[in-house]
């Protein structure tokens, strides 16, 4: 697995390149946005680190011209901003996730592997995450052994939460990837359909932030 790291702070690029190359992980570095996104866009980077208050070209700018390109590749963003208001603003702008600074290495393998571990789940028939099962060809559902029957929108929307397990997804990434066009603006919808989940499943397993979304716990 080849790790790309876009930040300009060589002191941080040095400890976190250490840290991955110990952990068997091939690793880059760019230390401005230019260089990062000409490296990023190879298929050869499997996860972006990405530093947001980057010389020339933006953390922000890299963002949205590497999902132009790229909508796949895992990117977590290393923020100083610890406002939750960014943090969500940079999770629609297509971030799979983000860590503040300062972190411990130990933080941030953990979200390298969680998201490293969830892009195998994307070719996956049966995405299992806290107990819930999901048969992506059957379309059936299964928690802690019984089997759980949900309609096309709830199942749509556990798939989304399962697919980024532990992440804060907001209302308007919900709607957008479960519901698409088709909701009204300003509609309840997401908070009604989390709430036939919760009764169909755990309480615990779904969690409100408060402000930014809802969170799938992976281990509630
Ligand atoms: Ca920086």
């Amino acid at each position: 697995m080849n790790v790309l790291i876009v930040e300009d702070e060589a002191r941080i690029a040095a400890f976190i390149e250490r840290g991955l190359r110990a952990e068997g992980f091939g690793v880059q570095v760019a230390p401005d946005g230019e260089l990062g996104y000409a490296l990023a866009t190879s298929e050869d980077v499997d996860l972006v680190l990405l530093d947001l208050l980057l010389p020339g070209m933006s953390g922000e700018q890299l963002l949205e011209r590497l999902r132009a390109v790229r909508p796949q590749v895992p990117v977590i963003v290393l923020t100083a901003k610890d406002a939750v208001e960014d943090r969500v603003r940079n999770l629609n702008n297509g971030a799979d996730d983000y860590v503040t600074k300062p972190f411990s290495f130990a933080e941030l393998l953990a979200r390298v592997q969680a998201r490293l571990r969830s892009m195998d789940q994307q070719s996956a028939v049966i995405l299992d995450v806290g107990g819930v099962e999901l048969d992506l060809r059957s379309h059936t559902a299964r928690y802690e052994g019984r089997e759980v029957s949900l309609t096309s929108r709830e199942f749509g929307l556990l798939e989304t939460f399962l697919r980024h397990p532990d992440q804060v997804l907001s209302q308007v990434q919900l709607m957008d990837r479960v519901w698409g066009y088709d909701f009204e603006p300003g509609s309840n919808v997401v908070e009604v359909y989390v709430g036939y989940l919760r009764r169909k499943f755990d309480k615990q397993l779904i969690e409100t932030v408060r402000g930014a979304g809802y969170r799938f716990r992976s281990s509630p």
